[in-house]
């Protein structure tokens, strides 16, 4: 297993891997890995001969004022996971070697990023958009793998992919959960013991809506108002940034549950903001 902090070995590499007739893997995270990541790795080494994890704490995704500084962070315990998980590569490349001085170059993807999370957090997929183009551009992976858990990510970079036209397979894995429901989440450590039952007031609200499609309620009003109760009860603190119903494609609201809507919410739980989503029908 190889760790590589410079760009151009990390270049060299994967050119001379691609020489040799190897299919690339890639897996992007920001590190403080669990199973949901893990999952991702297991999931590109079952196509590909070779994967390769990035860890990468992109500032240009952050907000001022959002947790850049306090992300959470384990570089060592990391390499562990990743070995274990399969994975033969780490990629730990330096902020400075990512944008160097006058740094001025971004991608962006413009209708998918203006809803929901892009709504809230205006500058945060540019900062995506612009790391994975640069990833994509250092690995030169066969197939590239995200997770489902961070949805509207997921559809703008598969967009991404299309529209620059790399020959990268786009696979979106789904949500890797821990037992109680919880998404996985490297934020999930920010929650005191006492505070982490709060936090699965994002999945009470997820599951009783989709009980309610599987009763046979389909307009998004109704059921949105339920999962305002549902989280209100179980987390009366909460604050909820959206909770929106969506075609899964396009991301445009709709008004009643078809086939494809995805449910996906934002809610600041004890100050941290968690998001998640499910598909109701
Ligand atoms: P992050 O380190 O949070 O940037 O996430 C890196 C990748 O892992 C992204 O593609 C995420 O969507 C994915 N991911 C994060 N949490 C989970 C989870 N619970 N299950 C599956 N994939 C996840």
């Amino acid at each position: 297993m190889a760790v590589i902090r410079s760009v151009t070995s990390m270049q060299r590499l994967a050119r001379k891997l691609a020489g040799q007739g190897k299919k690339i893997g890639l897996v992007p995270t920001m590190g403080f890995l669990h199973e949901g990541h893990l999952s991702l790795i297991k999931r590109a080494r079952k196509k590909t001969d070779i994967v390769i994890t990035s860890i990468f704490v992109n500032p240009t995704q952050f907000a001022p004022g959002e947790d850049l500084e306090q992300y959470p962070r384990d570089e060592r315990g990391d390499i562990r996971k990743i070995k274990r998980a399969g994975g033969e590569i780490i990629f730990i490349p330096r902020a400075e070697d990512i944008y160097p001085e006058g740094f001025q170059t971004y991608v962006t993807v413009e209708q998918l990023t203006l809803t929901l999370e892009g709504k809230m957090r205006p500058t945060h997929f540019r900062g995506v958009t612009t790391i994975v183009a640069k990833l994509f551009n250092i690995c030169r992976p066969d197939v590239a793998v995200f997770g489902m858990k961070d949805y509207q990510q997921a559809i703008v970079l598969k967009r991404m992919t299309h529209d620059l036209g790399y020959p990268i397979t786009f696979i979106i894995a789904p949500t890797v959960r821990e037992p109680d429901g919880l998404a996985m989440s490297s934020r999930n450590k920010y929650f005191t013991p006492e505070q982490r039952p709060e936090a699965l007031c994002l999945y009470y609200a997820l599951t009783s809506a989709r009980s309610m499609v599987q009763a046979g309620e389909y307009t998004a009003a109704i059921i949105r108002k339920e999962m305002r109760a549902v989280i209100k009860a179980t987390c009366p603190t909460a604050i909820i940034d959206y909770i929106a119903f969506t075609d899964f494609e396009t991301l445009q609201p709709v008004q009643h549950v078809t086939a494809g809507t995805i449910c996906s919410l934002a809610i600041k739980v004890h100050g941290v903001r968690l998001i998640d989503n499910m598909k109701l029908l």
